[in-house]
């Protein structure tokens, strides 16, 4: 499972980085997907990172 952040349209809101900092990690205020592959063990917490982000700039790729 792959996951990205579309830059121009994350906020900055940081909740990504708080549910999963496995994966996510804030960067001149955006947040961007640190590792290439998301490990199994936070597989689902990473979901709830893109279903939880306010406007819906997480995209997972199974
Ligand atoms: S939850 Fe969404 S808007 Fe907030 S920092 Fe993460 S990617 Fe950006």
């Amino acid at each position: 499972m792959k996951a990205k952040v579309d830059q121009d349209v994350c906020i900055g809101c940081a909740l990504c980085t708080e549910i999963c900092p496995e994966v996510f990690r804030m960067e001149n205020d955006k947040s961007i997907v640190y590792v290439d592959i998301v490990p199994k063990e936070v597989e689902d917490a990473c979901r709830e990172a893109a279903d939880k982000c306010p406007v819906s700039c997480i995209f997972i790729r199974e």
